[in-house]
């Protein structure tokens, strides 16, 4: 398979630069993105259709299937774009299959009238002054992107400042003792541990916190390995508890307190370590979980504005002027 580098040089050579995990450029005066999405490629052509419209797309998929280049696997019509989707070979160079695909679908429009995208992505209206990544490298007025990305900004540092890492925690604390009940429940009318149960808490903690608004960052997920870690010692206490209840003939208070008593030495504190082993194990895999979930929303909306904002640039005659994109 092709490699990043590999592809990210050859459409270098085309003048395609890479922002963040896509391609952008301009081809034959269309605004071009590329995406890679395994084992394809995806070539997005700015255009403005009726997206209902179901037969250019399905006649230029034809007439590119039939002809040059191979490589060219299918067409949709997206309204804003034409999306067409390509799988590269090895024997080729990559920049000659791309450009290759990329003159076909260029010339492909052409010849049915479809011209580069005259109004702007944001407002609509004619004259687009600038480019923009903005759902696909589109043109746009500069000032409808600075207006846009300003009222995102303006809404997230709004929001931001409603976060909260004290309503954070109490959301997880009370998302963990959720997450704790069907283990307590397990224990307290089985006299068991269903160890899968544990995976929970942190997810419980994970959901809390963020339904308290806690702020955004990565102390959250400390917050969330911190409860998980009380809860496996809490459950853990309680399972001992209830195993001297039923071998001492004792009721739960004062086993609870033989059990604390007990605990406290070294062999106590050994045996719980060694109990527990399995039921950290699948803690853990809660916590990766929530940890991804976390890491994926706790996307910064003012550095996905700052990344559009910096994705604009003026409109340029030709094709090769990608200078900026090195920035
Ligand atoms: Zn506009």
């Amino acid at each position: 398979m092709a490699t990043n580098q590999a592809i990210s040089n050859a459409l270098a050579r085309l003048g395609i630069g890479a922002v963040g995990s896509v391609y952008i450029g301009v081809w034959d005066g269309y605004a071009v993105t590329v995406r890679h999405g395994a084992p394809y490629y995806y070539l997005d052509f700015a255009v403005r259709l009726d997206p209902r419209d179901r037969s250019i797309a399905k006649s230029i998929r034809a007439e590119l299937k039939a002809g040059q280049p191979k490589t060219i696997l299918g067409c949709v019509n997206r309204g804003d774009h034409l999306k067409c989707t390509i799988t590269l070979e090895k024997k080729t160079p990559y920049a000659d299959q791309f450009s290759a695909a990329l003159d076909a679908i260029a010339q492909a429009l052409r010849s049915r009238d479809v011209l580069p995208a005259q109004t702007c992505a944001v407002c609509g209206r004619e004259h687009p002054d600038s480019l923009c990544l903005i759902d696909g490298y589109q043109p746009v007025h500069a000032a409808c992107v600075q207006a846009v990305t300003e009222t995102t900004k303006h809404a997230a540092e709004a929001d931001e400042r409603k976060e909260s890492y004290l309503t954070g925690f109490i959301g997880a604390v009370i998302g963990a003792f959720i997450g704790l009940e069907p283990c307590l429940l397990s224990i307290l009318l089985f006299d068991r541990i269903y160890t899968v149960l544990f995976a929970l808490v942190p997810l419980c903690a994970m959901w809390g916190y963020r339904r308290f608004r806690g702020k955004r960052s990565g102390a959250s997920i400390v917050i969330i390995i911190l409860l998980s870690l009380a809860g496996v010692v809490l459950l853990e206490f309680l399972a001992v508890a209830i195993s001297f209840k039923q071998e001492l003939g004792l009721t739960l208070v004062p086993a609870m307190r033989y059990t604390l008593n007990y605990l406290f030495t070294r062999v106590g504190v050994g045996v719980m370590l060694q109990e527990s082993l399995t039921e950290l194990l699948v803690m853990a895999i809660g916590i990766f979980v929530a940890w991804a979930f976390l890491a994926q929303n706790n996307h910064n909306p003012v550095s996905q504005a700052n990344a559009v904002r910096h994705s604009l640039h003026p409109i340029y005659g030709g094709k090769d002027d990608p200078e900026w994109l090195e920035k």
